[in-house]
């Protein structure tokens, strides 16, 4: 990923067509907003874990990828074996380790 867009500065491969990234300018995204912190200090590598963050970041997320998949609305039917899922999408994330009243 060696190629600048000169309108963007989107990095791109050598192969990737010129008005892949943003139209030839024609597309203009207003800045992003930094993270909070400490979000902002571990991206930066400004923070005393952020070595050990940006190394497992992947690993962390892959934890908790799907693990607590939750909705406002969940609308199930006998007939199919899927479900549908309606209205608001999150993520419930409990505590890493069990408490002290439950087992594994
Ligand atoms: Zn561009």
């Amino acid at each position: 990923m060696n190629i600048v867009c000169p309108h963007c500065n989107a990095l791109k491969f050598k192969n990737e067509a010129p008005g892949l990234c943003c139209a030839n300018g024609q597309v203009k995204l207003t800045p992003l907003v930094p993270p909070p912190e400490p979000l902002h200090s571990l991206l930066s590598r400004n923070g005393p874990d952020s070595n050990h963050f940006l190394t497992h970041i992947q690993q962390y997320n892959n934890c908790f990828q799907m693990r607590s998949f939750g909705a406002t609305k969940v609308i199930r039917d006998n007939f199919m074996s899927t479900s549908k899922i309606h209205g608001q999408i999150y993520h419930r994330t409990g505590s890493l380790s069990p408490m002290p009243d439950e087992d594994y």
